[in-house]
């Protein structure tokens, strides 16, 4: 029998304020398949420190000469020592959930493909994500600049502007940064019509940025966690200007030349984030993958004289910092303007994430944190690690109730704030919607669908 704590959990929509699900049409063109749903996600970085080499998984996800059981026959092994990791708990979501399967095996996944349908039907990811998932929306970085209303759902669907390339300093390019790619201003250009010869006109083209897309964004966002120190200094317009001549000419830059750009960049995209209301996301803590991660990067105390300068703008640390989890809640104890994100979290190490909630609720306003984000790129695992983010919330309040820390009323009044409060309070959910509205002159009323 499920407590009314559960029941609330479950069904209170979460407003979920990390994801990168890919695009409708790109969900609709591809040929649905049981092992990318279950797989083509955080888990294969499991699989492979657990001994499948990459090949491996590449067969398992996308060759087309081998049937279902014979793809992942090879990777078995890896799975039987991940599946109880918090990446592969969600693959057993979605595997339970979406195709009835209770035991990952051969024959399990093949007789689940047989019963998949040519092509998703349209509408699949907007019922996924709001009818199964019960999300009250979604955010979402595509990893670029432009934040234009999303046909498949303009209410639902809202998406961040990237930072990413401005705060590492290497390259100002349209989106991610792509192999071979370099130092460009010619995507700002495009974007924005200003010629960035100086220090200048790159303010000018960054404002110009702002005013073309701001309006229709839910936040900005940057993962240059992944490139480079989280550390950040002040940097005078001098010593930004020398780096930028450099770029601009073609030389090549060394690491602190690249973090002196990046940190100028960062500061502007702070400004413009407060100014134009929007609130600024950081990855902070572990990486995605495997084999690369420096932990001396990632860990959000570094932030501390960002966060001290730029009081005015609102700085969301995703991914709770794990391992670094600690220093975050000091963080969102101490600075008004910090809000914490469980992005990914739970997935990470859902056990420390539950620990971590019940760390939080005793040391900082419960005002300032926000309860999920999938972080992945397919409706289904995003749906997975919502149940999983449920899960284990439950978990650990249930054990505040448990050990009489909370009342019942008080923990579902935790979830209110977690799953929909919170998130209205730092984002401008109803301003953002209004304005998409506006620009497809859609009449106030609409629904999010
Ligand atoms: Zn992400």
């Amino acid at each position: 029998m499920l407590t009314d704590l559960q029941r609330h959990i479950e069904a209170t929509p979460l407003c979920d304020t990390h994801e990168h699900l890919r695009k409708e049409h790109e969900i609709l063109a591809e040929k649905p398949d049981v092992l990318r749903e279950i797989f083509e996600n955080y888990v294969s970085a499991d699989l492979r420190v657990a001994g499948a080499t990459q090949a491996q998984v590449d067969a398992a996800l996308w060759s087309k000469d081998l049937d279902v059981a014979a793809r992942f026959a090879p990777l078995e092994e890896a799975w039987r020592a991940t599946r109880f990791t918090g990446y592969g708990e969600a693959s057993r979501y979605i595997a339970k959930r979406f195709f009835g399967i209770e035991e990952l095996s051969g024959r399990a996944l093949a007789k689940a493909q047989e019963l998949l349908p040519e092509r998703w039907p349209e509408g699949d990811r907007m019922r996924v994500l709001r009818d199964e998932a019960r999300l009250d929306h979604v955010q979402v970085d595509d990893f670029c600049w432009p934040c234009q209303p999303d046909a498949s759902g303009p209410e639902f669907f809202l998406y961040d502007i990237s930072w990413l390339n401005f705060c590492a300093g290497d390259l100002v390019s349209k989106g991610l940064l792509r192999e071979g790619e370099s130092f460009s201003m010619r995507p700002l250009f495009d974007e924005t019509g200003v010629e960035v010869k100086d220090l200048g006109s790159l303010r000018e083209a960054m404002e110009k940025l702002f005013e073309k897309y701001a309006p229709c964004a839910i936040a900005v966002k940057a993962q240059h966690a992944y490139m480079r120190t989280l550390a950040w200094r002040e940097r005078s317009d001098e010593e930004a200007a020398a780096v930028l001549e450099a770029a601009l000419a073609g030389r090549e830059r060394s690491e602190e030349e690249k973090n002196v750009l990046g940190d100028w960049c960062w500061a502007r995209g702070a400004e413009l984030a407060a100014k134009h209301n929007l609130p600024f996301k950081l990855h902070t803590g572990y990486y995605a993958g495997h084999s690369r991660m420096p932990v001396s990067r990632i860990a959000a105390g570094q932030l501390c004289p960002l966060l001290a300068r730029y009081p005015e703008t609102r700085w969301v640390l995703m991914h709770i910092a794990y391992p670094y989890d600690d220093e975050i809640v000091a963080l969102a104890k101490h600075y008004p303007n910090v809000w914490v994100d469980f992005c990914w979290a739970w997935s990470i190490n859902p056990l420390a994430s539950m620990n971590f909630l019940r760390r939080y609720l005793h040391a900082a306003p419960i005002n300032k944190l926000f309860a999920f984000g999938g972080d992945t790129g397919r409706p289904r695992a995003a749906a997975a690690y919502a149940m999983q983010a449920r899960k284990w919330l439950n978990k650990a309040l249930q054990a505040e109730v448990d050990d009489r820390e909370l009342s019942e009323a008080q923990a579902l009044e935790v979830v209110d704030r977690l799953f929909q409060r919170n998130a209205r309070a730092c984002f401008d959910l109803d301003g953002v919607r209004a304005r998409i509205r506006e620009r497809l002159g859609v009449p106030p009323s609409s629904n999010n669908s």
